[in-house]
């Protein structure tokens, strides 16, 4: 597939604006071709045609929609090896990451259209009307589920295919039946269109409108934000930085109809080493701590970035361990200078906090961009003095902090802000210890795991990755896995209405098409 440059709004190809171009960022160079920058006009036709294509998308049957989705994972993987390939050249990620990205953003579709197909995301209800019922009669009243509007979806730098163009707010809101219009990340813009064009020509074969999926590229704020301040647009995806969803919830809220953000921004996913697991395998839980930390230089939302445990001779050895295999840590690129030069802010400011001591470096990098991995250790007393020790450093630098009992452990989960993860390692004796963290952590965190590392983020049905402020701006929503739908959908009920008028899926003739639950009690298929 050529790679154009063009912004790809409905069925057209158009250039405009200023051009830019994707930097390699393990070598500094610009990536041919020139890109096109969306303005105001090609935002203003992206959603008019959203709009016109809503009302049609939106209602098409469950079999259209998850064929569409379907449609859109074979196209993606039709693109072959040039997808990676123009994938690693715009990120500095490697091949082989990438090859499991895009199984895994294939994979997501599939999940969506798995979803559909089942049909309960539209929670259908059906309490049937009572005329005898004393002492006044009770009415027919339906209800299902509909899509919320046009979504724009920002796509994340550190996920070029996951988390982008077709990652899972797309997925997720194509399948809730709402047209998507994507701000396209500047990072990535050849690997963006690739994946645009392959929706582009689902849109196409499966017959539906075109306004069902656009996408505008540039790297600018104005982009964005003229997006979101749309009146055609709904709601809003967003995985990136802290200050990046906060803008853009801001002008979302300021809209004359304010709309809902569901933004992903930043968590250090607090991993707790509870004394028994410390004492029997200090040495093994290191040494795999730091391979979580270094994994894809550490950019990962849920990168481990805190550790607690209680000081002694355990906490000694597992340090010990973790400082010789970050030492042998090899320094991968980083994906933009951007945020390789944020990284070494935050690591330059924990270096130079009295409170902190650096334990150990990994290996520097002869790339340009490279990230050279850092672990640090504070004492408690410390860590609850200092808000800033808890702030993101998007790459891979963590903080151990030296606790002095399990009291002190638990102080620290209630000073933590909200986390996308929490990690317990424990060992059988552990239980009653942790037993009293639970419900601190579920206050703090949206996915709580055992004897593992947050990196690694399964695509299922009970996944959650969200949590509560600052890790999303909404904590009841999840960005992962099946239940990411809702976000995108909103309850509406039918009173009275004549079956004829009724939703196709409500009437009394599609009892048993679709699960729908009647007085309350489930009925499946
Ligand atoms: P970002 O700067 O937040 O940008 C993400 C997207 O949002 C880009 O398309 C960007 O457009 C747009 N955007 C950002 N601020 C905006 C604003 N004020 N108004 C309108 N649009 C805006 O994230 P990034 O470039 O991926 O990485 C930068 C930092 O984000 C990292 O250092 C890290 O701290 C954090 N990050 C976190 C995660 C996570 O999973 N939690 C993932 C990736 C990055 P333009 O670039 O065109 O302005």
């Amino acid at each position: 597939m050529d790679i154009t440059g063009e912004i790809l709004i409905g069925n057209a190809s158009v250039s405009a604006g200023e051009t830019f171009r994707a930097v390699n960022p393990a070598t500094g160079a610009t990536i041919e071709p020139d890109f096109s920058s969306a303005g105001p006009s090609e935002v203003e036709k992206a959603c008019a045609l959203a709009a016109d294509a809503f009302d049609a998308y939106s209602e098409t049957d469950t079999e259209t929609r998850a064929t569409f989705l379907e449609t859109i994972a074979a196209n993606i993987e039709a693109l072959g090896d040039a997808l990676v390939e123009r994938a690693s050249a715009e990120s500095g990620l490697p091949l082989a990451r990438l090859t499991g990205e895009r199984g895994r953003t294939a994979g997501q579709l599939r999940l969506f259209a798995s979803v559909v197909r089942a049909g309960d995301f539209l929670e259908l209800r059906v309490d049937p009307a009572q005329p005898e019922r004393k002492p006044a009669p009770r009415p027919d009243i339906r209800q299902r589920h509909v899509a919320l509007g046009p979504v724009a979806v920002f796509g994340a730098s550190n996920f070029p295919l996951a988390f982008s163009v077709a990652g899972g707010d797309t997925a997720s809101a194509l399948a809730a039946g709402c047209p998507v219009v994507v701000k396209g990340h500047p990072a990535h813009p050849g690997t963006s269109e690739m994946v645009g064009r392959a929706i582009r020509d689902a849109v196409k074969s499966c017959g539906l409108p075109e306004g069902v999926f656009s996408l505008l590229t540039g790297p600018s704020k104005e982009l964005g934000g003229a997006l979101v301040s749309d009146p055609r647009i709904k709601a809003v995806g967003f995985t990136g930085s802290r200050a990046g969803g906060l803008a853009l919830v801001d002008i979302a809220g300021k809209r004359r109809e304010p709309i809902p953000v569901y933004a992903e921004m930043s968590s250090v996913n607090p991993v707790f080493l509870m004394p028994a697991a410390l004492e029997a395998r200090g040495e093994a839980l290191g040494k795999a701590f730091i391979g979580s930390l270094v994994m894809g230089a550490g950019q990962f939302c849920t990168n481990p970035g805190l550790v607690f445990a209680l000081e002694g001779p355990a906490l000694d050895r597992f340090t010990a361990a973790a400082a010789t295999a970050l030492k042998d840590s090899t320094a991968a690129t980083m994906l933009t200078p951007g945020i390789n030069a944020a990284y070494k802010a935050g690591v330059d400011a924990l270096t130079g906090n009295e409170k902190v001591s650096l334990v150990e470096r990994g290996q520097g990098g002869a790339t340009e961009n490279a990230c050279q991995a850092a672990l640090f250790v504070t004492d408690i007393d410390a860590f609850l003095a200092d808000e800033r020790l808890q702030d993101e450093i998007f790459g891979a630098s963590s903080l151990i902090v030296r606790c002095r009992s399990i009291d002190d452990m638990r102080r620290a989960a209630q000073h933590l802000e909200g986390q996308l993860t929490a990690t317990l390692q424990l060992d059988e004796a552990d239980v009653e210890a942790v037993r009293p963290l639970l419900p601190v952590l579920e206050k703090r965190a949206g996915r709580i795991l055992a004897n593992g590392w947050p990196t690694g983020v399964e695509v299922n049905h009970a996944m959650v990755h969200g949590g509560p402020y600052p890790a999303t701006s909404d904590s009841r929503t999840t960005s992962v896995g099946s239940l990411a739908i809702r976000r995108f959908l909103r309850p509406v009920c039918y009173q009275d209405l004549p079956d004829a008028l009724l939703p196709k899926a409500l009437r009394e003739s599609e009892a048993g098409a679709l699960p729908r639950r009647v007085d309350g009690i489930l009925q499946t298929r």
